[in-house]
């Protein structure tokens, strides 16, 4: 074929009406052509996308939900068990067709109960990394109602829009976990008293969002106005999970328990109370009893309770989880070639310290921080090729002034 003669295989258009024609073994394709094609390529693949999300979501059993979160959070087995009941229940919804009978499945949102540093957040991103859906952490201390200083819980679902890059429709099927809820509790028991602006006010707003309804969200969050564009946002769909320490609660479950034994079933009350973790006997009565509305607590039917965290749990979120932090500095060390080792004295060590000053599984970090500084600035810059760390290092680098002012920032 004469040069002058070429021409798109696709549109025809002769090669002098193109910028740019490219050769195939048997035809030609044209610059417009194959923006066309890149165009189709990516509207395709986008809804690939979402058709994975589903297909992703229907595989995964409520066993198979436990065996990833085991990988990365240790013990807290019964919230791990409830939690993939829930999860699996409330996808197994989302992808039900519509229904042909009157049998409508609620939504499971959650409530998980536990002291600061647990490990509440943690399951709920492990279980929006499995899901791969998107995650919104908020927190629900700076939520107000709306016209007071402060966020409308509108602003949950921008975090969630945000965090599905715009994408509505994964959106829609995300995950939203609201921390300390327990800090929007009813101060008072006499709600008429006073206007309580972050406590029952956003208890009331947040109970819509929760059920399931549309919400006019601002994309880029801050105060509604009138000329702002909104994108409508479905919650049906959204899981909550919602978190909280509930300190003092405790002494409500040991009222309700003591006043149990004291009734109908002193007799059988032979069952032995773990004074240590009285979490784990958590009613909805309790959260109603310590200031959250009736209304939301049935809208998180789904109770479960972390444990506190022992020596042993300690020790092992050291090493064992799937990103151990040991495993991490192990991973930072090798960059520089440097072999990292820890002696099991040092690893004791330091949980013994996060238990001595109260510094939680959250202070883990921080103690192996205080102790690896030094090594991490020096060793990238020397000849030294390796780094044991044992209890005499540990103990060098922790002085009780390091510790005390980890205990204060704790
Ligand atoms: P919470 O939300 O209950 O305050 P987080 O989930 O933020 O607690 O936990 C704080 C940190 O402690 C996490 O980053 C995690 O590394 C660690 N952690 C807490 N509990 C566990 C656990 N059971 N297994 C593994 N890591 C844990």
């Amino acid at each position: 074929m004469a040069k002058e003669e070429l021409e798109c295989s696709f549109c025809g258009r002769k090669k002098p009406e193109t910028n740019l024609l490219i050769a195939g073994l048997d035809a030609h394709i044209c610059d417009r052509c194959i923006e066309q094609a890149h165009g189709i390529v990516l509207e395709e693949s986008k809804q690939n996308d979402s058709s994975d999300l589903s297909a992703e979501l229907k595989l995964r059993k409520p066993q198979q939900i436990k065996s990833f979160l085991d990988e990365y959070i240790i013990g807290q087995d019964t919230t791990k068990r409830v939690m993939s009941v829930a999860v699996y229940n409330h996808y197994k919804r989302l992808l039900q067709p519509p229904s042909q009978d009157d049998i409508d499945i609620q939504k499971s949102n959650i409530i998980m109960v536990g002291q600061t540093g647990t490990g509440k957040t943690l399951m709920a991103k492990t279980i929006a990394r499995m899901l791969n859906v998107p995650l919104a952490i908020v927190d629900a201390t700076v939520l107000t109602e709306a016209g007071y200083v402060g966020e409308d819980v509108e602003s949950i679902l921008t975090r969630l829009l945000q965090a599905a890059d715009y994408n509505l429709e994964k959106a829609e099927k995300g995950i939203v976990f609201i921390d300390e809820i327990d800090k929007i509790a009813r101060k008072s028991d006499n709600p008429s008293i006073t206007r309580d602006v972050s406590g029952e006010g956003v208890q009331q707003a947040l109970l819509k969002l929760l059920e399931g309804t549309v919400v006019n969200v601002p994309p880029k969050g801050g105060r509604k106005h009138p000329d702002q564009k909104f994108i409508e946002v479905n919650t049906e769909n959204i899981l909550f999970i919602a978190g909280g320490a509930f300190d003092g609660i405790d002494r409500v479950i040991t009222k309700r328990l003591n006043m149990q034994a004291v009734g109908y079933s002193a007799s059988k009350s032979d069952d032995i109370i773990d004074p240590d973790n009285l979490l784990q006997y958590i009613i909805p009565k309790d959260l109603k009893d310590f200031g959250l509305i009736p209304e939301i607590i049935g809208r998180l039917p789904v109770l479960t309770h972390m444990d506190p965290l022992d020596a042993k749990t300690l020790r092992a979120i050291l090493t064992e989880p799937k990103n151990a932090i040991i495993k991490q500095y192990k991973k930072l060390f090798a960059m520089d070639d440097i072999d990292f080792s820890i002696t099991t004295g040092a690893l004791d060590f330091i949980v013994e310290k996060a238990i001595e000053y109260k510094l939680g599984a959250r202070g883990l970090r921080s103690l192996c921080e205080e102790i690896l500084t030094d090594a991490m600035f020096e060793l990238p810059s020397s000849d030294e090729k390796s780094l044991n760390v044992t209890k005499a290092y540990a103990e060098d680098k922790l002085t009780k002034t390091t510790l005390k002012k980890l205990k204060a920032v704790s």
